[in-house]
């Protein structure tokens, strides 16, 4: 039978791992810690947490809350172990991280069908992919050795730096504030405005200029993506540069004056459903607290509920649009699959997902398996959304994801209230909408039972 390696045991690369190994599939997981540690890894341990200690919101109204559910109903061990070590945090799976990372470490060392090679992986034509599996999980902070040779491979279409702006909710929106308009009524598609007087203006741009940032301490990363400035930095060049920058408002008539405003922030359509929009070329650093603040400065966006905050950094992912099926397999390379962070999936229980599926699409090209039984990629699951979007966006925006509810197809209101008296939902409002969603994504599961909250 063919070899099964793993590149990365971080949180992607350790949960496939165990996955491949409890279908009774051998696996080599190569890590290259202890040796040699990414510029944010810091212990010894396997899926380290880079950064916070929070898997984020255990609560169902929350779409990764769901994701967390449907990764339980699946076996998860990286979620059966955080909520072994969960640690109080409200509605939110926090974990000790060290006893966290140190017990998925012992369970992986000592699974008898994981060798474990404690190597940097520096070139891909190390492995013979006509004869054995490989699956990518080295994360968004890959080696520069394994990234050099990955390029060579994959060509232009694995980057290097991600730069997105802040994408929110569209109910969000405060509509009797903004007018739908393209400049001067042309292209396809009409953007949400947000006009600004000069008084809000000001306000904005005062606030955007004091606004705390995150650091660039990767400064040479940095200055080799130069195609794109943070809005706060064409802020600094002057008072007017937004206003002939992002915020131009020429060709924008607002409705209700019949003039066009001092200023004005597009908002574009960002999914298929309609139900997220991103704001033109406000690609930024801002910390995601100031973010928050000053861009609810926004007329129409006061209370914006935002599902993805900006960021400008250091992140290597793949156009999987372009190149990988629905189970993270690669189009024309049948033994090459990806997962984490690199296949353009955002965050750590994203990646674990996406391990996960990975790793069962792998299983089942192992086993040859034909059958049906792929719930986790039904597209009204979080888990399959999440494996829908990455592998079919549209290729030319791509950017990473993380799970949020527009992820899955969008109900009317009908659909809806019927799908409430269904699952028994009773709560109101905005925390309804979503229980409806959640309980609906959780029904393909056969776990699932009605009173679950
Ligand atoms: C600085 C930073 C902070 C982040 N903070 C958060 C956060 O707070 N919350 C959140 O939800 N998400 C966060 N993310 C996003 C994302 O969730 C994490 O990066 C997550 O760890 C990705 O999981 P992964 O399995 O894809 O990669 P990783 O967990 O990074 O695992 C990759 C593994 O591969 C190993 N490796 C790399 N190259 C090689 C090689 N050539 N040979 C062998 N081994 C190799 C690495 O040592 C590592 O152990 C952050 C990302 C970054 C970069």
């Amino acid at each position: 039978m063919k070899k099964v390696n793993i590149i990365g045991a971080g949180l992607a690369g350790s949960e496939a791992a165990y996955q491949i190994a409890e279908a009774g599939i051998p696996v080599v997981l190569y890590e290259m810690k202890p040796d040699k540690y990414s510029p944010a890894h810091k212990i010894p341990y396997f899926a380290e947490l880079v950064c916070s200690n929070s898997l984020r919101s255990n609560l169902l109204e929350n779409a990764v809350g769901v994701l967390k559910q449907e990764l339980r109903y699946q076996n998860s061990l990286i979620i059966a172990v955080a909520d072994k070590h969960q640690i109080p945090a409200g509605g939110a799976l926090a974990v000790d991280r060290t006893e966290f990372s140190r017990t998925i470490t012992n369970i992986i060392n000592e699974h008898p069908l994981i060798t474990v090679e404690h190597k940097e992986v520096k070139d891909l034509a190390k492995f013979d992919l006509e004869n054995e599996y490989v699956l990518i999980a080295s994360g968004p902070l890959t080696s520069d050795n394994l990234y050099k040779s990955l390029k060579n491979f994959l060509g232009e279409d694995l980057y290097f730096f991600d730069a997105v702006a802040p994408i929110i909710e569209y109910e969000s929106i405060d509509h009797s504030r903004t007018f739908k308009a393209s400049r001067y009524g042309k292209g396809i598609g009409e953007y949400i405005n947000c006009p600004f007087n000069k008084e809000q203006y000001e306000l904005f741009y005062q606030a955007l200029l004091a606004a705390k940032t995150v650091p660039i301490n990767e400064l040479d990363e940095f200055n080799l993506f130069q195609g794109c400035m943070p809005i706060e930095e064409i802020a600094r060049q002057g008072p007017n540069t937004l206003l002939f920058g992002p915020l131009k408002p020429i060709g924008l008539n607002d409705p209700t004056t019949g003039k066009e405003p001092y200023a004005v922030v597009q908002l574009r359509q960002d999914n298929q459903a309609a139900t997220l929009y991103n704001l033109v070329g406000f690609q930024t650093r801002l910390t995601w607290s100031e973010q928050k603040r000053v861009f609810r400065m926004i007329p129409g966006l006061e209370n914006a509920i935002f599902e993805r905050f900006g960021v400008m950094h250091r992140n290597i992912y793949y156009n999987s649009p372009n190149n990988l099926k629905l189970g993270y397999q690669h189009k024309t390379i049948n033994n090459l699959f990806f997962a984490g962070q690199i296949t353009g999936v955002e965050g750590y229980v994203e990646s674990v997902g996406s391990g996960l599926v990975a790793a069962k699409t792998l299983i089942r090209d192992y086993f040859s398996i034909q059958d049906e039984n792929t719930t986790y990629l039904n597209p009204e699951t979080i888990l399959g959304g999440l494996a829908h979007y990455v592998t079919s966006a549209e290729s030319k925006y791509f950017q990473p994801m993380n799970a949020n509810f527009g992820l899955v197809p969008a109900l009317t209101a009908t659909e809806r209230n019927q799908l409430k008296q269904k699952y028994n939902i009773s709560e109101k409002g905005r925390r309804g909408r979503r229980l409806v969603y959640a309980r609906r994504a959780l029904s393909h599961y056969p776990q699932f039972h009605l009173n679950i909250s």
